[in-house]
């Protein structure tokens, strides 16, 4: 049974179809990587199944509930993060306050959200960072704070809006690993990602979408030869 199921998801803003009947499931526990042109609509899917906007019609099935139209901190609650395209850290406050924050959705207590907190950072790999303030972070260890507030909310699905993108290109290798070690932790993983060896690499499932609609879904080797894809995008990429 899938994790997630989206089914007509449609959104417009003014004339622009930025999403139009967007439908696809995602199997508990895969890596589900999502590709497109700039502007194809990746990040308003996100924000569509997450409620940080609101969908015009369709379903988005969670688990079994259907979360369509929801608040994104209800969403959150029941399992379901997200980290940003554009980071958006309290950039006054340190990793482990950051961190923390994200750990109060679900626990009231200071100390169990402090050791939740230091327990998350350990896992992204900054612990040497932790009193460090978000402003004074790397782009690649920024991205890394963002992954960690998320998990902090204990998601069983989590969508990651190009997580490398941005980054020098020596850090990519360890997020690309951390994305892995989250899906063996059983965290079930949808990424936008610009990066089509990456994509290779890691997904078990490819959306592709151009233009506000879907073009393609499939197994990454199905994905990487499809015409539509790659006239749509993968010709226009540096495969590099
Ligand atoms: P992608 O993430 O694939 O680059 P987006 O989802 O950001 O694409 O954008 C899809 C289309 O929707 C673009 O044409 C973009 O300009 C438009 N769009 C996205 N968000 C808004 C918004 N809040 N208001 C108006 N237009 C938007
Ligand atoms: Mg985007």
């Amino acid at each position: 049974m899938s994790i997630l199921k989206v089914e007509n998801l449609s959104k417009s803003f003014g004339g622009i179809h930025a999403n139009q009947d967007i439908s696809f499931e995602v199997q508990p526990g895969e890596i589900l990587g999502v590709i497109g042109p700039n502007g194809a609509g990746k990040s308003t899917l996100f924000d569509l199944i997450t409620g940080f906007t609101k969908p015009d019609k369709g379903s988005v099935i969670f688990q079994d509930q259907n979360i369509f139209g929801l608040r994104p901190d209800k969403i959150s609650n029941l399992g379901v993060g997200r980290t940003f395209q554009k980071l958006k850290p309290f950039a006054d406050q340190t990793l482990l306050e950051n961190v923390m924050i994200g750990a109060f959705s679900k626990e009231n207590n200071q100390k169990v959200a402090r050791d939740k907190a230091l327990e998350i950072i350990e896992f992204v790999q900054l612990l040497e960072k932790r009193h460090h303030y978000a402003k004074e972070l790397s782009t690649g260890q920024r991205k890394r704070l963002e992954l960690a507030r998320a998990l902090a909310t204990d998601p069983k699905l989590l969508l990651m809006d190009e997580v490398t993108g941005g980054v020098d290109q020596k850090t990519i290798p360890g997020l690309v690993e951390l994305v892995k070690k989250l899906r063996d932790r059983g965290v079930t993983v949808i990424t936008i990602e610009h990066n089509i060896n990456i994509i290779m690499d890691i997904s078990n499932h490819v959306l592709a979408l151009d233009q506000g609609k879907k073009i393609a879904f499939g197994q990454p080797k199905e994905i990487q030869n499809n015409q539509k894809v790659i006239d749509a995008y993968l010709g226009t990429v540096d495969a590099a």
